[in-house]
Parts: C-alpha cells; structure tokens; sequence
C-alpha cells in the first residue's frame, strides 16, 4: 500500500462538501507514482462517476489520442482533477468545492512531484496562473522552482469546437520539447557546486604562500 493510495482512501471518505451525498465514487486520480507529467482537469463527469477513475468519457478518449500524438500512454503520466466528486448535472465546481479539494491537490503534486504539470481548461490554469485567461496563454510555459506550468484547452470544449481543437493537438505536440528542458533544470540542479573559491581557484603560488 502506498502513500498515494491511502490519500486515495481519504479522499473517498471526505464529506466536505455538499455533493459528496450525490456522488457514486470519488475520483481521486490515477497513474504512475513517479510520473514527470502531470495532467490536471477540472471535475469527473458521468462516466468517472461512475467508475472512479479520471477522464473515461468522451473527453477522456480524447486525451488518449492526444497521448498518443506525443507517444505517451495513460500508464506514463499522472491524471487528476482539482476536484474529485462529479458536480451533479455537471455544472462547474463552486468556489468552496475548490477550496475545500485544494489539500488533495497538493497532496498529489508533493506526493508525484512532477517536472511538468499540464491545465487542462479554466478551472485547473485558475490555480497556477491565476489573472489571465486561457486564449492568452495556452501552450505556453511558465518555470517555477525547476517545475514547468504548461497550459491547455480543456479536450472537453475542444471536442466541440474546431479551432480549439486545432489549438489543443498543436500545444500537445509541444510538449515533449518542453518536457525535455524541464529534465534538464533538475539535472542541472543535480550537479555538484564547485568548490569554494580559496581552494580551487586561487593560483598556486598564492595557495603556497598560504602554508
Ligand atoms: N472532464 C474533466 O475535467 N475531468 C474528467 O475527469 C473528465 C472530464
């Protein structure tokens, strides 16, 4: 049993809000524990309902091709919501269901500690970049802390509508790029620093004198 999968239990247990009365399952989120990819949506529909598991339904297919485009499979990267219970009739989550899901995100993102975390739609960009809509910085990327934030349309309205559909397999493609530089922040991060300046750089003679 893993850390992950006892958060998994308490986030099935959690009766914050209102809707988890009406819920079937939670959905907590699904993938590899040491996944370097992170995908956040924004709220299970009818079909993760009803199995527990994030992105099954149509927009979840979706999302499978769009792994695939980058030759990822669902099993390679991590798959969340920032909330875990289906909003009855799928409306959009309310301020307080956000707030009182927060910790189980977090949570995750200690826990996972991915090298990129990838919004997917309004309500996940709100968290990482919050003040700024989604038209203006899809597909682009922001650094903090040696994490890379990438933002996406969500694959639910890009289903529907053609331009963003265009705009969604063209950011997606750009992720393996960016993926690649966010390995490289960490490994630099990795390297030994050099040592303190009196011993490696003084020139010899100078270290001579100092005996
Ligand atoms: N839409 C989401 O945001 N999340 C899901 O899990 C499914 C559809």
């Amino acid at each position: 049993m893993s850390v992950l999968t006892d958060l998994y239990k308490e986030i099935a247990l959690c009766q914050k809000c209102e809707i988890a009365r009406s819920r079937t399952r939670a959905v907590p989120g699904e993938g590899a524990e040491n996944a370097e990819i992170m995908f956040i949506g924004e709220a299970p529909g009818y079909h993760e309902d009803q199995q527990g598991r994030p992105f099954v339904g149509p927009a979840g297919q979706y999302l499978d091709r769009l792994l695939a485009s980058i030759n990822l499979k669902r099993q390679d990267v991590y798959i969340t919501n920032v909330i875990k219970t289906r909003p009855p009739s799928n409306r959009d989550p309310l301020p307080n269901e956000i707030v009182n899901c927060q910790p189980w995100l977090d949570r995750q993102i200690e826990l996972i500690r991915p090298r990129m975390i990838v919004t997917l739609g309004r309500y996940s960009m709100a968290k990482f970049f919050p003040g700024t809509t989604i038209s203006k910085i899809h597909g682009t990327v922001q650094k903090r802390s040696g994490v890379l934030y990438f933002a996406m349309y969500h694959p639910a309205a890009a289903l529907h509508q053609q331009s963003l559909r265009q705009a969604i397999d063209a950011d997606m493609l750009k992720i393996p790029a960016f993926l690649a530089e966010a390995k490289n922040i960490v490994e630099t991060k990795l390297v030994p620093p050099p040592k303190p300046a009196q011993e490696a750089e003084l020139p010899q003679q100078q270290q001579l004198k100092m005996f």
